[in-house]
């Protein structure tokens, strides 16, 4: 047994909703990560199995390890079919806002969302949700949304609806946002959920493969020669900083997602608290940090980068060349010593 965390008034608005709808979309945020597919798919396929009319729509597209997650083939990419996504939800009776708390963040679909007269219920982790809807759970506390949901299903007596596909999409969700269970873990009952899943036929040894160990050789080739060739290692400042050119990225091919985990390989050297890499893209370049403890790279991402996020994962942009934007962050890392280390 596990503990009941969501409160009784959320359950029962949440219940009489979904007794009363007959069509239901499923909708998480852009760029979506296996939570956010994997907590939309689990939901298509529990409220599909009691009758109901679902569809997930996804903003735009997601990575490619994701879509061979038991039913990614039927999800209605709104980049690609942006009439379609936005009648499917104009028309809805009741959508489901997975993995995000504020309008915003949906992306393409954010203006088909607020314009919609269909009930909403927000099931979400992220800090600080803004958005305005019917049920609105939010429980930052816990590592991953498809963790809430699994909750949410045995709250609503769905239990014995989760069948084996649907388990697998709510491990591959808890799974992505934990690293495959090496952070965010904390909470024992998180072990219990995912004994639960495995009991119902989700193989976790498959996923780990798909989510975690599946990379092209252009990929590895692209990663090992950043860590070689472009690392730079500030041991006295606690620092790392890796960057990549757009002819370096073109050389090995790269496609989106192969620098993915890429900035937190530098924290793994004893010693290193912070981490930023930098990518140069059409527009801009592209910055992301990383950092353990409680060094705040979003302080840093936010004063210099225009930027901002949590405390261990924050990002930003620079316009100017991508020699300018490293030598911007060379020159603030006796600071960050000073100001962040102590
Ligand atoms: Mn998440």
């Amino acid at each position: 047994m596990i503990s009941r965390q969501i409160d009784e008034s959320s359950i029962i608005k949440a219940k009489s909703l979904i007794e009363r709808s007959e069509r239901i979309v499923a909708v998480c945020h852009a760029s979506p990560d296996g939570d956010a597919v994997g907590s939309c798919l689990a939901a298509t396929h529990v409220f599909g199995a009691i009758g109901k009319d679902i569809r997930t729509v996804i903003p735009d597209q997601c990575l490619a390890n994701l879509r061979s997650l038991p039913g990614a083939k039927e999800m209605v990419d709104a980049a690609k079919y942006p009439e379609f996504a936005a009648q499917l939800i104009g028309d809805a009776d009741l959508v489901l806002c997975l993995d995000f708390n504020e309008y915003s963040r949906a992306g393409r679909v954010a203006g088909a969302l607020e314009a919609t007269k269909a009930h909403k219920i927000f099931v979400d982790h992220h800090l600080n949700p803004t958005a305005d809807a019917d049920v609105v759970i939010s429980h930052p506390e816990m590592p991953a949304t498809s963790y809430l949901l699994f909750r949410f299903f045995c709250r609503l007596e769905l239990f014995n609806f989760i069948d084996r596909r649907a388990a697998e999409c709510l491990l591959a969700g808890m799974m992505t946002d934990t690293g495959n269970f090496s952070y965010n873990c904390a909470d024992p009952e998180l072990f219990i959920v995912t004994a639960e899943l495995i009991r119902k036929g989700a193989d976790k040894e498959k996923l780990y493969r798909q989510l975690f160990n599946t990379f092209s050789a252009n990929c590895l080739r692209l990663n090992s020669y950043a860590l070689l060739n472009k690392m730079e290692v500030f041991a006295d400042d606690a620092a790392a900083l890796i960057t990549l050119s757009r002819d370096e990225l073109n050389r090995f091919h790269y496609t989106k997602g192969d620098t993915e985990g890429l900035v937190n390989r530098p924290l793994s050297i004893p010693g290193i608290v912070y981490s930023c890499f930098m990518r140069q893209e059409a527009d801009c370049i592209r910055v992301s940090m990383r950092s353990v403890g409680d060094f705040p790279v979003n302080a840093v991402c936010q004063e210099h980068f225009g930027g901002g996020g949590h405390l261990n994962a924050a990002g930003g942009e620079f316009h100017g060349t991508l020699d300018e934007a490293a030598s911007l962050f060379r020159s603030i890392l006796k600071d960050n010593k000073k100001k962040y280390i102590k």
